[in-house]
């Protein structure tokens, strides 16, 4: 009797590690199926203090407002091509950008646009600069998410802070940087994004701004000189604001 609960604890104890390694591969094969979707995450797209969420204004508000400075360069937040780029009377200067995810990401009320329909560009691209055109209070970019394409009654409007990561009113976020994501996102159909592997974005891009040097972005991205100009294939130690810069 005892050797049949042997044998029987031994086939089960094989039969868990059977499945065991089968559910390993599975996991393995997903992750790394969506590492390739949604590639580095995605920035902030501009400098500033978040001045308004999204779902305010008796739901009516679907994005989120990063009040700035004047001309405070705009930032593409992930690779994409221009879907569209002109002037409305409630957004303004207004740039659609269609990203490979399906997303569908906005940035209005720019005081300049920089990129024209069609353009190929990457993510940190400077699409636009920071203003108040259209119906607009005060300096601000009105920033949306939609999962699939725009549409007027807003249907596939996403809350951007769901892959941004969580900000408040008032706090302070910076172009260029990937935050850390608190959501899980599996909204869309089209990609799962953001499981615990992925919770935490790296840093991998660092966008210089006046008055930094390399010595000073080694420090704040924890990474030798050496290796971010070995990374960015610098030979000098010149750097000019605005350049986006691998830190990983
Ligand atoms: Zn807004």
């Amino acid at each position: 009797m005892r050797d049949y609960i042997k044998r029987v604890l031994i086939a089960l104890i094989m039969a868990l590690c059977v499945s065991l390694l089968f559910l390993g591969g599975k996991h393995s094969e997903a992750s790394m199926k969506e590492d390739k979707e949604v590639k580095d995450g995605w920035i902030w797209p501009a400098d500033g203090v978040i001045s308004d969420t999204y779902g305010t204004r008796m739901g009516k508000h679907k994005g989120i407002d990063i009040a700035g400075k004047l001309n405070t360069p705009v930032l593409a937040v992930e690779d994409g091509k221009v879907e569209k780029s002109y002037y409305s009377n409630t957004y303004g200067n207004v740039v659609f950008i269609k990203h490979p995810s399906h997303f569908v990401t906005v940035y209005a009320h720019l005081n300049k646009r920089n990129v024209y329909k069609g353009q190929i560009i990457k993510q940190g691209t400077v699409i636009g600069k920071m203003g108040k055109t259209g119906q607009a209070t005060g300096t601000h970019l009105h920033f949306e998410t939609h999962q699939q394409e725009w549409r007027y009654d807003k249907k596939f409007a996403l809350d951007p802070e769901k892959i941004l990561g969580k900000a408040e009113t008032g706090e302070t976020v910076q172009g260029g940087i990937a935050s850390r994501v608190d959501d899980v996102l599996e909204a869309s159909t089209h990609i799962k994004l953001l499981n615990e592997d992925k919770a935490i974005v790296k840093k991998k891009q660092y966008i210089v701004r006046q008055g930094d040097t390399l010595y000073s972005i080694s420090r704040t991205s924890n990474i030798s000189v050496n290796r971010i100009k070995e990374l960015n294939h610098l030979s000098t130690d010149l750097i000019k604001p605005n350049q986006i810069l691998k830190v990983k």
